[in-house]
């Protein structure tokens, strides 16, 4: 099984590990000490594989530091010092958002992104894999200001064989939510997957209407929604990160969901995405089909990255 998660990894990282090993590699195949120039090259290589300006100056100034106080000498040491500052800081962005335990069923998870992310056919991703695992999942289609949206959630669901609760266009989403919930209590299903809407006339009226899905969650299950995961494209690079800003503000982001790395050479950007807004990534897509879709695995994930 770890095998199969590590291939496909790799598969949906080829671009991104191409391009950033390309860049970054070379002050990594060099012998002898690390030179002052070879850090500066480092430096320039990271940014251009999309790992954010400042936490690419950020890092090697810790590697000059390293350099300095004698504790990196030569560059074979190079490329596991960069590993394991990648990895302080995908770690820090888990510890600071740890796991919300569920207490109180059914748990509820919130997608959450601008349209076109990949938000329901993450959602049903996510569905399949937790009725793999043996859970009883109810999705709700919140999306209720696209007709497209609704049909598109009922589509997946038939796919993945989860139920869908939904209410005609136009209908209040928070209304949809305390459907579902109910739907999943009487059922007694331990899990509510919910679609959200990616725009609506005002973004302020989007982030209003989220809070309210919020509250009618936290009213019908103490501590719900347990999960709310922000959607982001791989493939808009640092783009991404505005979005993330917008959003992680008000909706009570605790979780990111990075999609189509099969289809980019800017992974780096997850880096970026963890440093900037200190949230960590729960998930990655790899593809349009339902299973592709990989829990995130720092180690795994910069171990592909970084790999000769
Ligand atoms: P939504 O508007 O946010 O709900 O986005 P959709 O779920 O409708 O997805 C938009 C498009 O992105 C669809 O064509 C999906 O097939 C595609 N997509 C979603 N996730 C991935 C992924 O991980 N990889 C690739 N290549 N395409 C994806």
């Amino acid at each position: 099984m770890a095998g199969t998660f590590v291939k496909k990894l790799k598969r949906g990282l080829l671009m991104t590990h191409t391009e950033f090993i390309d860049k970054v590699g070379e002050s990594f195949r060099r012998t002898g000490p690390v030179e002052p120039a070879q850090l500066d090259r480092l430096e320039e290589a990271l940014i251009a594989a999309d790992t954010g300006v400042e936490l690419s100056i950020r890092l090697v100034d810790l590697l000059r530091e390293d350099v300095r106080k004698g504790r990196l000498t030569t560059s074979d040491e190079l490329r596991p010092a960069v590993r394991e500052r990648l990895l302080e800081l995908l770690k820090a962005t888990e510890k600071a958002n740890p796991v919300t335990v569920v207490l109180n069923r059914p748990k509820v998870t919130l997608l959450v992104g601008v349209n076109g992310t990949g938000k329901t056919t993450t959602v049903a991703k996510i569905a399949k894999r937790r009725k793999e695992e043996g859970a009883k999942v109810v999705l709700a289609a919140a999306d209720t200001f696209r007709a497209a949206a609704v049909e598109q959630l009922q589509i997946w669901a038939e796919r993945v064989g989860a139920p869908v609760v939904s209410q005609r266009e136009g209908a209040d989403p928070a209304a949809v939510v305390y459907d579902a919930i109910a739907s999943a209590k009487a059922q007694d299903a331990g899990e509510v997957i919910v679609d959200t809407a990616g725009r609506l006339h005002t973004h302020a009226n989007l982030m209003k209407e989220l809070e309210k899905v919020q509250k009618v969650a936290a009213r019908e299950v103490e501590g719900a929604p347990h999960e709310v995961l922000l959607v982001l494209d791989a493939t808009t690079g640092s783009n991404g990160i505005e979005q993330a800003e917008r959003f992680g503000a008000t909706a009570g982001v605790n979780g990111v969901v990075l999609t189509k790395l099969d289809g980019t050479a800017k992974g780096g950007v997850i880096l970026a995405i963890a440093d900037t807004l200190g949230l960590p990534v729960r998930w990655v897509g790899v593809g349009e089909g339902a299973d592709d879709l990989l829990p995130f695995d720092p180690e795994d994930f910069i171990d592909a990255l970084l790999e000769a």
